[in-house]
């Protein structure tokens, strides 16, 4: 693609941000799409005020749109022109799109999973969820499963303060308590039904691929359908402990895709096409080197 006078630029901002596949996705996209847009990552050091210079420098250089990662998704909140009703529920935004007078925020690591759930046909309407974990990850995944209208929803974490706590702003936000929390260990407690498992944990990334958030092949038995965030290594041990108690395990490359390609319809007012989504997720699974049949 020619850079000239016209080129638009979009771009990430973060704290690290060189090892990030979105570039990939949008300047593969632009490419494929024959816009004239260029993605750069740029790194943010520093917290609250830094973030807010950057977002405003972007909206005086006139960039189209913004990615915003770790650890600015919140930081980024102020200084906003206006924040979308679900990501301002969740409270982190990772998506800025332009509009007159500033950007609006929006949480398409959220509206990406669920697009990536629609695409290999899990429903989270009326299902009973288990969610692992109480980060900044699954509280998001909290939030979207309430909003979605997920039947009951049990939250297991280490901590169970921290479950308590997000169990407790998920039903208020969403105006129904429909969030259990429960510590990690206490699985054995759940009432006996087969459930959606969405794993949450930083248990299990690349490097420590032999590590799963539990390991006991009986809580296996209670998963239909077992859904890992991490996507490095693209089979977690999670994943193999739910196929070996014959439920259906997918991993997150797809989240990380449709975030993307959620971002990108905002920026640019278009939808992809499905032939475009998957060339661009075949790109990614290459950069990370899987190999799937
Ligand atoms: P986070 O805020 O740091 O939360 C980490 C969670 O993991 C906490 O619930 C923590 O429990 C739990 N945990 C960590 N070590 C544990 C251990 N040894 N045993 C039990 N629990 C443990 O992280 P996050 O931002 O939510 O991200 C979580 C995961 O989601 C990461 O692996 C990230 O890569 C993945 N992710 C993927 C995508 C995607 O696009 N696919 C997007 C976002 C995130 P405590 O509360 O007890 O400490």
């Amino acid at each position: 693609m020619e850079i000239n006078g016209k080129t638009r630029i979009c771009g990430l901002i973060g704290n690290p941000v060189e090892h990030t596949l979105s570039p990939v996705i949008h300047n593969t996209l632009a490419e494929k799409l024959s816009h004239n847009l260029v993605y750069v990552p740029f790194l943010v050091e520093g917290g609250h005020e830094e973030a807010g210079a950057a977002v405003n420098g972007a909206y005086a250089l006139n960039v189209l749109g913004m990615n915003v990662t770790v650890p600015h998704k919140e930081n980024v909140i102020p200084y906003l022109k206006e924040t979308d009703s679900l990501a301002e529920k969740i409270g982190a935004v990772n998506t800025l799109v332009r509009i007159p007078g500033g950007y609006k925020g929006y949480n398409t690591d959220m509206t990406g999973l669920y697009r990536a759930m629609c695409s290999e046909g899990i429903v989270l309407k009326n299902a009973d969820v288990l969610i692992l974990g109480a980060g900044g990850a699954a509280r998001a995944v909290a939030f979207l499963c309430a909003e979605q209208g997920a039947g009951q929803i049990y939250l297991l974490n280490r901590t169970l303060g921290k479950a308590e706590l997000v169990a407790e702003e998920v039903s208020v936000k969403c105006g129904r308590s429909c969030v259990i929390p429960m510590q990690l260990s206490d699985y054995d407690k759940l009432p006996d039904r087969k459930y959606l498992a969405i794993q949450c944990t930083s248990v299990g990334l690349y490097p420590d691929t032999e590590d799963a958030v539990i390991t006991e092949p009986e809580f296996y038995q209670k998963i239909h359908t077992g859904y890992d965030l991490i996507y490095r290594p693209s089979r977690t041990k999670f994943m193999r402990l739910v196929e070996e108690a014959g439920g259906e395990a997918y991993h997150g490359l797809k989240m990380l895709l449709y975030q993307g390609i959620n971002a990108y319809e905002l920026w640019n007012h278009v939808n992809v096409p499905e032939k475009t989504v998957t060339e661009i997720y075949e790109r990614m699974k290459k950069e990370l080197g899987i190999v799937e049949a």
